[in-house]
């Protein structure tokens, strides 16, 4: 079964949009949002953004490149966020999408750090550095608060996330994987507005 994607991404990165569009047998939403939504209604604007943008769509795709950190500001970030936060609402009418993250090439190393000995179980966990990469809608949806682990399972995350030579592979199984958490326990735990 294939899912109807949006893809959430900067400017910058408008080649790898359009290597996905015009490349990947992938069902997409060809939209992006681009101009503010005039209101102070939180709920009114996630109601807009979701039946004029996100439409049907059940999975959003964020490409994450040099360009997509909270660290540039809100100014700089408004329609990106917005996007995702469209995408985890839950409204009447609309369930949330699932989100998946593509490491794009030029930010594989400053995303995925390596793996580090962890001083509490004695074993070895990947060190993903997506809080300083991404903004605080993905991060925290990635790194759900798991209580006293001292680590995250795949079942512990609500966005996926994947670099983007693994995707290209196999860009469906990526997209159902990300749709497959709409329905999981975790997804009772994410948040729009982290
Ligand atoms: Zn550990």
């Amino acid at each position: 079964m294939r899912h109807k994607c949006f893809i959430s991404s900067k400017t910058e990165d408008f080649n790898y949009k359009r290597y996905i569009l015009e490349n990947m047998d992938i069902d997409l939403i060809d939209k992006s949002l681009n101009v503010a939504i005039d209101s102070d209604d939180e709920e009114y604007i996630m109601q807009v953004i979701r039946r004029d943008y996100l439409s049907d769509s059940t999975v959003t795709i964020f490409l994450i490149g040099s360009q997509s950190s909270d660290a540039l500001g809100w100014e700089e970030q408004k329609y990106i966020k917005r996007e995702l936060q469209g995408s985890l609402y839950h409204g009447t009418g609309n369930t949330q999408s699932g989100i998946l993250g593509i490491v794009l090439p030029h930010m594989t190393d400053s995303v995925y750090r390596g793996s580090y000995a962890c001083n509490r179980c004695g074993g070895s966990h990947r060190y993903v550095n997506v809080k300083d990469t991404t903004i605080s809608e993905f991060s925290y949806n990635y790194y759900i608060p798991n209580g006293d682990k001292c680590s995250w399972s795949e079942d512990d995350r609500f966005c996926v996330l994947v670099a983007w030579n693994e995707f290209a592979k196999a860009p469906e199984d990526y997209i159902h994987k990300a749709f497959n958490k709409r329905g999981h326990p975790i997804a009772e735990k994410t948040k729009v507005y982290p």
